[in-house]
């Protein structure tokens, strides 16, 4: 930056020459720089760890971020980073703060930006970048890159900062769009020039912005919420669908109060699970196929009419020819609206955040809400102690080899006896199994692929998770989801964080049974080596390795590994057989909907 300002470090004296001769002593400038400046504008805003990975042009920044008394968290792959600090954000309700370098660096984080962004969560991709001059005229930079351009499609919103002295606005403008309103990715571009821009630090002090109410409330209308409870009042058949909308707001105890005055049975989705406790008696998890086509109301409290919920139509909700077709009504609470109508009519929709509208709701309510009817507790009742019953048999099973049931049925009770611990998903069959079989049962525990079913946010949501909750950590990681974060178990070691991750290994893919039909050597495209012992890999880094090919081998593993809050990794070997392809999702692979 083109100063004219003497530059010098604080406590010098600065000699006022005129004509040759010294005329005074002049008061010394303190100065301050693009980097500090970032570092002290993110700490004004009680944002205090960065997920990254250190390079051209923010190395220093991760240095200096360090000895300001920032947690630094340096990864192996951008990506990862960028998955922790979009889970740190949901987890947090602060932006989640991902540091990277240029072009390749963004690109590896733009992913997890576009996760975040997806999936509502607050979180702000940091990257250098190469001079505006050069990469407008394509000079061929260093790593060149119009990052903001390619930011901009996958984000909620995207700045450049320039000058020194903007970099408090541009801080603040990207705060304020993470965590407002609905909350999501954003992209903040910082050109290696400006990290190196010297200010006057008094002045670049009084440049920086402690935002205030970044989020704030926003109150649904009276008559929308009248509606809502006129339409709710009216159900034979009420349902609540509770989704990570609701786990976000952080408004537990009111969301536990409106299900419990209700009375209404409720589904949570998956990172919903835990809201209360899946083995609550109103929780209808276990009937999900019948409540969904059968309810004649349905309230959605912060989750979406996607794919997830088959866009609130056809054979999950009833499909043609069911008696009910058509009858649904719905009632959606969401902070978006937007989100109405995006798939079916919504009746009654009810805009604001989250606990505005749940506290607004139970006011309206009031005492003395008529319970739904015993005929539809009653229907549910059965059902749910049918599949119960079921399922119950499946996981006494002890079949050799462990198959994902017998391997669940471990993991459930680990989990109960550890409803603190956070609890990483990810796989297609190590994901669905597990999300059925295994009860959570305290809010925002458990965290997983979310709204596009990715993998790869394995190890990087480890991470987040124990350095924002300070709790034990529990992974169950398909083989296959596994490997795209598999690197980050250094990363896990070197924090020597309370992580114990357990690899549903059956070999590959969906399964390790596929061949090659032309009889050649290479192995089948779903399927990986054979008998791979997973658990090495944590040992190179002095972590804890467990092979365990017996539901009681797991369980040792697990509770050691609990009991020492050592990283660990279990190789749990599963039946290379089971396991369906795509798992609960097959619908969507038309691979595996023409075998079917
Ligand atoms: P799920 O996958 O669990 O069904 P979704 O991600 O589809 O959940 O939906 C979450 C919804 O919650 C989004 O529509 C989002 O706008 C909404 N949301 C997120 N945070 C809040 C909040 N604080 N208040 C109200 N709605 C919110």
């Amino acid at each position: 930056m083109g100063t004219a300002e003497p530059q010098v470090a604080s406590g010098q004296d600065v000699k006022v020459v005129s004509g040759g001769q010294i005329v005074a002593n002049a008061q010394p400038q303190e100065m301050t720089d693009g980097f500090q400046l970032v570092i002290d504008a993110l700490k004004l805003n009680g944002l205090d760890t960065i997920y990254g990975l250190p390079g051209i042009p923010i190395t220093d920044l991760t240095r200096r971020a360090q000895a300001a008394g920032m947690r630094v968290l340096s990864f192996r792959h951008e990506q990862n980073a960028g998955y922790a600090a979009s889970i740190a954000g949901f987890l947090t309700q602060k932006p989640g703060i991902c540091l990277t370098v240029s072009a390749p660096g963004f690109l590896n984080g733009l992913n997890a930006l576009a996760h975040a962004t997806v999936n509502c969560f607050p979180m702000i991709l940091v990257s250098g970048s190469s001079e505006r001059e050069i990469v407008d005229l394509q000079q061929g930079d260093y790593e060149e890159m119009d990052q903001l351009a390619v930011a901009k499609p996958v984000a909620k919103a995207a700045f450049r900062v320039l000058h020194a002295e903007d970099i408090g606005v541009g801080i603040a403008r990207a705060i304020r769009a993470a965590v407002s309103g609905r909350p999501g990715g954003v992209y903040l571009d910082l050109p290696a020039k400006l990290f190196a821009q010297s200010i006057d630090a008094a002045a670049g002090k009084s440049s920086l912005i402690k935002v205030v109410d970044p989020a704030p409330r926003q109150i649904p209308a009276p008559q929308a919420v009248k509606r809502a409870v006129d339409l709710l009042k009216s159900a034979k058949k009420p349902l609540i669908i509770l989704g990570k909308g609701a786990a976000y707001s952080q408004a537990d105890a009111d969301i536990r109060a409106l299900v419990e005055k209700t009375g209404i049975p409720y589904l949570p989705m998956s990172m919903a699970k835990g809201l209360l406790p899946d083995t609550h008696e109103q929780c209808a998890s276990a009937a999900r196929s019948f409540v969904l086509p059968e309810a004649d109301v349905v309230m959605l409290v912060g989750a979406r009419l996607n794919w997830l919920l088959s866009h609130g139509k056809g054979k999950t909700w009833g499909g043609k020819g069911h008696k009910d077709w058509g009858g649904h009504k719905f009632i959606q609470v969401d902070i978006s609206p937007q989100e109405m109508d995006s798939n079916v009519r919504i009746d009654a929709p009810v805009v604001g955040d989250i606990g505005s509208c749940v506290s607004a709701l139970l006011t309206a309510i009031g005492s003395g809400w008529p319970k739904p009817s015993a005929d539809w507790i009653g229907a549910i009742t059965e059902r749910k102690t049918k599949n119960v019953a079921k399922m119950a048999e499946t996981l006494a099973k002890n079949p050799s080899p462990m198959n994902f049931h017998s391997a669940l049925a471990v993991v459930r009770d680990i989990v109960k006896a550890n409803p603190d611990a956070m609890f990483v998903n990810e796989g297609a069959n190590a994901l669905d199994f597990t999300r059925s079989i295994v009860d959570m049962y305290k809010p925002r525990k458990r965290i997983d692929v979310g709204t596009w079913g990715i993998m790869g946010i394995g190890m990087g949501y480890c991470v987040a998770a124990a350095v924002v909750t300070k709790q034990q950590v529990i992974a169950i990681e398909g083989d296959s989801a596994f490997g795209f974060s598999g690197m980050e178990v250094e990363t896990i070691c070197r924090y020597n964080l309370p992580v114990c991750a357990v690899i549903f290994n059956n070999n590959g893919v969906y399964r390790g049974t596929d061949v090659n039909p032309t009889g050649g050597s290479d192995l089948a495209p779903t399927v990986f080596v054979k008998g791979a012992r997973y658990d090495k890999l944590i040992e190179a880094f002095g972590g804890v390795g467990v092979h365990a090919t017996t539901p009681a081998e797991l369980r040792k593993g697990m509770e050691e590994a609990i009991r020492s809050k050592k990283p660990t990794l279990i190789n749990a070997v599963i039946d290379e057989t089971a396991g369906t392809e795509s798992g609960r999702i097959t619908s969507l692979n038309p691979s595996a909907a023409k075998k079917k």
